[in-house]
């Protein structure tokens, strides 16, 4: 009995191993021919469209990732809108992958965070440029130029944008806050201070004789030519020290303006105010005429700082 059992489980144990043996050759077989025929790929669908077939996720998922970090001075980060999807997929050995013009769509819809540099003055974006360095280059510039005489609040601000802002260069942007308005008005008032003293234009009309030596002897202040009777406007606010008629110089107002500054208004044909007065910014003072040493209706205008006789020229009608 028992030798007839052992001889029946041998049988079996020996026709198991044949039909297992037949199995995984079987199973070898079959995927030779799967191995030859197919090949395993990644279906890959962006924005629900798909775009083409990798072979692997991972390469495309690596190079996405350093396209993200290809950041610097001028990208501040670079953001995709979507995910690709990926789906397992066996297909025909034949069918070609196209790796490289997926990551290009890919790359194309990518959202570019850009950085650039904004020079302001007092809170006003002026002009922009694309790295720090150039933008401390354009304050440091413009700070040799002027802040030293004008203060000017003169600041750097970061700006992240989507858009690619135009940047200027470092000559443009310096150019750009030096021909500022408030600048260029703030520097004409400072030429036309003398000792902290703004002088303004007394009257208006045609240059008819400038400051300086000449033939006939030192020209101390400058003559404006004008129609007898033209108002004339104090140069800054002050107090009448000479209202009168003095040699050379007909009818003649001396005004001074503090810190050692003074007017002189000579050949006047009348004279509106009279010593110790005070007289405030742009008021009518005299009226041009042509006393004293005079060819014709002029005001001569000069200007003493110190006692010092200075060129009107180098404060007012430059
Ligand atoms: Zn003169």
């Amino acid at each position: 009995m028992n030798f007839i059992l052992n001889k029946k489980i041998k049988y079996y144990t020996k026709e198991s191993l044949r039909w297992i043996t037949l199995l995984v050759f079987g199973l070898l077989i079959i995927s030779l021919i799967i191995w030859l025929k197919y090949k395993p790929v990644y279906v890959v669908t962006y924005f629900g469209e798909e775009i083409g077939k990798v072979s692997s996720k991972q390469e495309i998922e690596n190079e996405i990732e350093k396209y993200k970090e290809e950041v610097n001075e001028d990208i501040a980060f670079i953001t995709l809108k979507e995910q690709p999807n990926y789906e397992f997929k066996l297909v025909s050995a034949e069918e070609k992958t196209n790796e490289e013009e997926i990551i290009q769509k890919i790359k194309e819809t990518a959202i570019i965070t850009y950085r650039r540099y904004a020079i302001t003055l007092a809170g006003v974006q002026k002009a922009v440029v694309s790295t720090k360095e150039e933008a401390q280059n354009v304050v440091d510039e413009i700070k040799q130029e002027f802040n030293q005489d004008l203060e000017l609040d003169l600041k750097i601000t970061e700006i992240i944008d989507s858009n690619d802002i135009e940047t200027e260069s470092v000559d443009i942007a310096v150019a750009k806050v030096n021909n500022d308005e408030a600048i260029q008005t703030k520097l004409k008032e400072q030429e036309a201070t003398v000792n902290g003293i703004l002088l303004q234009i007394p009257i208006t009309g045609t240059i008819t004789s400038r400051f300086g030596g000449r033939r006939s002897g030192y020209h101390t202040g400058l003559d404006i030519a004008a129609n007898t009777g033209t108002p004339i406007k104090v140069a800054a606010p002050g107090v009448v020290t000479y209202s009168g008629n003095m040699g050379n110089y007909g009818k003649l107002i001396i005004v001074s303006h503090g810190n050692g500054v003074e007017t002189y208004y000579a050949h006047c044909s009348k004279l509106y105010v009279t010593k110790g007065q005070e007289v405030s910014e742009g008021e009518v003072i005299a009226a041009v005429g042509s006393t004293g040493n005079s060819t014709g209706p002029h005001l001569h205008l000069e200007v003493r700082v110190d006692g010092e006789i200075k060129n009107p020229q180098n404060y007012i009608y430059k």
